[in-house]
């Protein structure tokens, strides 16, 4: 990293470890960058699938993938990248931002030392009981989802609490698949 950093990787409450702010940190700053392994789109939903396939198995749902340009993505989960440890959460304090070509992890907020760095990982809807969420803030719909695509997810929520009974599931969280 380039500058002091400004955050460190930690043991989290929501899942596994995160990343958590080591001093004050204003609104709109770039905290880190997200680095890895450029790669084809070919390549990239060959990973994508083969990891989501794992995840469904093990529970972990590990993706690391974020989208470049139309040719390009990148590939996060190998070597030095703190960034990959951050966690969703449905009321983030950070956005991952797509500046001419590099990732930047992007305070949302004012964030205070020590508070952990969370962002929307930006999953679609498709297959979101496979990526419960446990992110604990007031608005988390219990699946991690993008923002935009919440509300439905809340509509189909209720309706099936409805048809079935009450009924909650828990599962590990998964991880990113984020695009920007
Ligand atoms: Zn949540």
């Amino acid at each position: 990293m380039p500058k002091k950093a400004l955050c460190k990787v930690k043991e989290s409450s929501i899942h596994q470890r995160g990343l958590f702010a080591t001093c004050n940190i204003k609104e709109g700053t770039d905290i880190i960058q997200y680095v890895g392994e450029k790669i084809s789109k070919e390549e990239s939903t060959r990973r994508a699938l083969e990891w989501e396939e794992r995840a469904r198995e093990t529970g972990e749902g590990l993706v690391y993938i974020f989208e470049l340009d139309d040719e390009w993505d990148l590939d996060g989960r190998e070597g030095e990248n703190p960034a990959r440890y951050m966690n969703h959460s449905c009321d983030g304090n950070c956005e991952a931002v797509n500046c001419e070509g590099e990732i930047w992890i992007v305070a949302r907020k004012d964030i205070k030392k020590g508070e952990e760095l969370v962002y929307d990982y930006g999953y679609d809807m498709e297959h979101f009981l496979d990526h419960p969420c446990l992110c604990g803030s007031d608005n988390c719909i219990g699946y991690i989802v993008r923002e935009d695509q919440r509300h439905k997810v809340r509509k189909l929520l209720r309706g099936r609490k409805k048809k079935k009974g009450k009924k909650s599931e828990k599962k590990k969280g998964g991880k990113k698949r984020k695009k920007s």
